[in-house]
């Protein structure tokens, strides 16, 4: 069957998404109506000038400025209605979305009124088939007392849409051990534990996230594969990677950890941590500032050799391994 077929094939199966950030997921057209409502003018070829990076940091920075723009709980509102669209559009029917509220704190915003205008935006989508969760994150470099606030937020939300607590940012900024007791707090408020880890960084920080930490998986995670003891670990744990292939070309980190100056994407090791026996979870972390969608990543999934079979795997994995109920 040729690449055509195949995808399409794909392209028709309900699926779900378990490493998205509402952040990430800011169109060019909704950065100007935010923009808009707080007086910036601004066009959508700024957002897109913005959204090219020529490496992680210059990434995270163009992740501040966007966000910027989300000051109020209707801008979030407005966020969480676009994305809510854009899955149902791709046939996602179960997703787990990250929202910063690291960013939210040091923005001295009310994380719980933003959370419940979310709520509020997307219910009439769950009448349309679509089911969303949430994961409370905060950031890495900002520390673990700001961490350890972000999961009192979360307790304090008081929802059972609320299902893991995780850290993003600068994987390289604060060592993994400093964040123990934030995620003995998580564990015993009853949240799953995620981390980013091996995006940016070595086999180590992944390593030190299972064993710290106690994660139920891991963002990116493709460091992995320089530590084969780790891959088998992963494996025998069924500790999921949240595999995010353009992401990863357009941050920089497969370069960084192929030390290949322009990889292509079908040097993505995708194919061999998933051949190892590691559940790998297909996503597209932020696909509106990659230029990427879901659908797009089984595409390229298919061009990097995955068989349809390996496909499928991948479309089952995100249920699996998803933190809804009836699946853990
Ligand atoms: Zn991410």
């Amino acid at each position: 069957m040729d690449h055509h077929a195949i995808t399409a094939k794909i392209a028709a199966l309900p699926k779900a998404e378990l490493h998205l950030h509402l952040e990430g997921s800011i169109r060019p057209e909704i950065a100007v109506l935010l923009a808009g409502r707080h007086g910036v003018p601004l066009t959508e070829d700024e957002v897109r000038e913005r959204y090219a990076y020529a490496n992680f940091m210059g990434f995270i920075e163009a992740f501040k400025w966007v966000t910027s723009f989300l000051r109020d709980p209707a801008d979030f509102a407005l966020l969480a209605n676009d994305l809510a669209g854009q899955l149902l559009a791709q046939n996602v029917v179960y997703a787990e979305v990250t929202l910063s509220v690291g960013v939210m704190l040091l923005r001295q915003q009310n994380p719980q009124a933003n959370f419940e205008a979310i709520l509020a935006a997307i219910a009439p989508f769950e009448e349309k088939g679509l089911r969303l969760n949430w994961i409370f994150d905060a950031v890495r470099q900002f520390g673990a007392d700001l961490a350890y606030q972000v999961v009192d937020w979360a307790k304090r939300c008081h929802s059972t849409r609320i299902v893991a607590f995780g850290i993003g940012g600068d994987e390289l900024s604060i060592p993994t051990k400093n964040f123990e007791p934030v995620y003995k707090h998580a564990a015993d408020c009853g949240l799953q534990r995620l981390m980013h880890a091996g995006e940016v960084g070595g086999p180590e920080k992944i390593r030190e996230a299972v064993e710290y930490l106690g994660v139920e998986r891991i963002g990116h995670g493709i460091a992995a594969i320089h530590d084969p003891g780790l891959m088998d670990l992963l494996a025998a744990r069924r500790i999921a990677l949240e595999v995010c292939p353009v992401s990863n070309l357009r941050t920089g980190a497969l370069s960084k950890q192929l030390a290949i100056a322009a990889p292509s994407l079908l040097q993505h090791p995708l194919p061999q941590l998933l051949r190892h026996g590691i559940p790998v979870v297909l996503s597209t972390d932020d696909p509106a500032m990659f230029h990427t969608s879901l659908q797009q990543e089984y595409a390229h999934a298919h061009e990097m050799g995955l068989t349809e079979t390996e496909l499928r795997q991948l479309v089952a994995n995100s249920f699996d391994f998803s933190f809804s109920e009836g699946h853990s």
